[in-house]
């Protein structure tokens, strides 16, 4: 691109812009119109080629041309071209006026360059426009604390200045922009109280901002009272608010503030729609999840690839995989996240096999496996005991897609060899590892030591699991589990000393069980539900039930006692009596458990489908457990 330096003889119009004959317009003025419109249009592309024609055409740009093309190279990140034009600007006149140099500052700021934007804002006195422009570079940039500098020196030069500083809405969301870590929010709290003294709390978009803060900052509590106080409030609001509680794990109050969206008519976006939908595969919340599926018709938003494949996740996570498998067939576009969430949905039930022919069938499409559709189907193929097949891809996956395996398909594969028995084999395969080993690695280890009972080497997985990752409790109680069923009790007391000293402290177990589109919560050893009476009394009768028919090899322990005790039922034997007790005879019940069941537990749930004759459906922390007729399709591995 190179400029002009002299008038043009004969006016020449730009495209598109009128007549030009009948309007005498300043011919410069047409184009600047023009360009402008583009940019309100978004096309920004289309500017830039606008200027190149236009300069061809010998015109001289003036100072209302750059703002439009600076943008243009700011959104399209485009810094040479941005180079060009502060060129063409320092050629055009002696100084930029304000508008220009902000633009300068925001291009430069947006390519990544804030030192040449505070270059531009150094270069002569500053007015508010360029503040606010630098503030929101550094934001940007995540320069928190330059940002705040530059804040304070504005609020120090209005007092001096005969320029009124005064920060506005857009000097405060440039700051608050760039307040999204734990550690910027005390920061982030002064500027709130600024802005409510300086009466900017009546804009919707600066109090989003504040909302949107505190919910990054992981503080949704303060979100929620900002969010209650809002006078106004608009989807983005909303939105905000229900995000923030989704990716802090507070499914249940993702689901509420959605029923409140529905009863103010606040009509939601694929945003909204998300945020809930993986709510939902997280409680297992279907009947909220159908609800969703059929907002997703009603408001045009069925061809959104992201809003199908979390419908795809929430209704195998929800236990029904047939409605997961429609939702995918019905997909016209599959891109590789639909098949990794069906492949994935497979997995987790247990249906290794169909999972193993979804991917043949993915790369037989055409479609190119990548690392995350590889973790998914090795670990579809451990779940299911598919040896083998594991093994085929994670061959294939270097050898035939160049794709490095990472910790997470080394983790599969220990698990996929420790299931299988293979133990040293699992061992030389972590020796061998090109990346380092992560805790999951070892964990996978552990695990497969506690099924084939080698204490020494869960020793040694435990020596290395546990430097990675210290607080992981569920790495001590499988390693005090691998003690006590080697009758080593003095190990048990080791581990349980460990946990004291490191402060360590067993999550409650919590299992849900949703009944007629309510979600119904039980902790372990929970005495606040209003059935409680009678979900206990149901418990004793299953115990009675199963000490009779228990297979004297299988070693269970009697968990009634322990209720007389006050030591607490485990929460899936309350959410099973619940609803038992609840349901009709013959239907399925589906429960969500927070953590892994454990082998009673396992067992019971065995024998009490046998003895009820009812389909259960768990999902613990891994995977999915069917069990029917006395058995579960994990085969008594997990
Ligand atoms: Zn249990
Ligand atoms: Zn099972």
């Amino acid at each position: 691109m190179s400029i002009v330096q002299h008038r043009p003889q004969t006016a020449v119009a730009p495209p598109g812009s009128g007549e030009p004959k009948r309007h005498p317009v300043n011919p410069t003025t047409a184009w600047n119109l023009r360009l402008m419109e583009l940019s309100k249009q978004r096309q920004y592309k289309e500017a830039l080629s606008l200027y190149r024609h236009m300069l061809r055409s010998s015109f001289l740009p003036n100072t209302f041309t750059f703002p439009f093309l600076l943008k243009s190279c700011a959104i399209l990140s485009l810094p040479l071209t941005g180079f060009q034009l502060h060129a063409h600007v320092i050629r055009t006149g002696s100084q930029p006026d304000p508008y220009t140099r902000s633009s300068l500052i925001s291009m430069y700021s947006k390519c990544s360059l804030p030192f040449l934007a505070r270059r531009v804002f150094d270069e002569t006195h500053n007015l508010p426009i360029s503040y606010n422009a630098m503030i929101s570079g550094y934001s940007l940039n995540s320069m928190f604390a330059d940002a705040v500098s530059l804040f304070r020196r504005m609020r120090r030069e209005d007092g001096s200045s005969t320029v009124k500083f005064n920060f506005n809405s857009v000097t405060m969301l440039g700051l608050v922009s760039g307040c999204n870590l734990p550690n910027h929010l005390p920061t982030g709290t002064c500027l709130h109280g600024c802005a409510v003294t300086f009466g900017l709390d009546a804009d919707l978009a600066v109090m989003n901002s504040f909302l949107t803060m505190y919910v990054k900052c992981g503080e949704v509590e303060l979100a929620r009272q900002l969010f209650d106080e809002m006078l106004v409030r608009d989807l983005i609001s909303w939105n905000a608010m229900v995000s923030g509680y989704a990716q802090n794990g507070h499914a249940a109050r993702v689901l509420e503030l959605y029923h409140e969206m529905k009863l103010r008519r606040m009509s939601p976006d694929p945003v909204t729609l998300l945020a809930v939908l993986s709510s939902c595969a997280n409680l297992g919340a279907q009947v909220v999840g159908v609800e969703v599926e059929r907002k997703i018709e009603q408001c045009g938003f069925g061809s959104n690839p992201f809003l199908t494949n979390a419908l795809i996740n929430m209704y195998a996570r929800c236990g029904n995989l047939a409605r997961a498998r429609a939702v995918f067939d019905g997909m016209v576009d599959k891109s590789v996240v639909s098949w990794t969430a069906i492949i994935g949905g497979y997995g987790i039930h247990g249906e290794g096999e169909i999972a193993v022919e979804l991917f043949d069938e993915m790369v037989r499409s055409g479609v190119r496996p990548d690392r995350t559709v590889f973790v998914t189907v090795l670990s579809a193929c451990s779940h299911a005991g598919l040896t083998d097949k594991g093994l085929h891809y994670f061959d294939e996956m270097e050898r035939k897609y160049g794709l490095q395996p990472g910790p997470e398909h080394y983790s599969c594969l220990v698990d996929l060899l420790g299931r299988a028995g293979r133990l040293k084999e699992a061992m030389d395969l972590i020796k061998s590892m090109k990346v380092k080993p992560d805790g999951a690695v070892w964990g996978a280890l552990l695990g497969a030591c506690k099924i084939h009972k080698n204490v020494e080497l869960a020793e040694l997985a435990f020596e290395h699991v546990i430097e990675l990752e210290p607080t992981n409790i569920g790495y001590y109680v499988l390693l005090s589990n691998i003690y006590s069923d080697a009758k080593n009790s003095e190990g048990v007391l080791r581990v349980r000393v460990m946990m004291r000293e490191r402060k360590l402290r067993k999550d409650p177990g919590c299992s849900y069980v949703e009944y007629k589109g309510k979600v119904h919560v039980f902790y372990s050893g929970d005495r606040n539900h209003p059935q409680m009476k009678e979900i206990y009394r149901k418990v004793a009768e299953l115990e009675n039930s199963v000490m009779e028919i228990h297979r004297p090899d299988e070693k269970y322990r009697v968990r009634s006692e322990e209720l007389l005790n006050g030591n607490g039922v485990h929460s899936e034997r309350l959410a099973i009596a619940f609803a038992l007790l609840s349901t009709r005879p013959g239907t399925e019940i589906t429960i969500m458990k927070n953590l892994r069941v454990c082998v009673d537990c396992h067992i019971f749930m065995k024998l009490v489908s046998k003895i009820v004759n009812r389909q259960f459906i768990i999902r613990d922390a891994t995977r999915f457990h069917h069990f029917r007729d006395g058995v579960c399709s994990c085969k008594d591995y997990w």
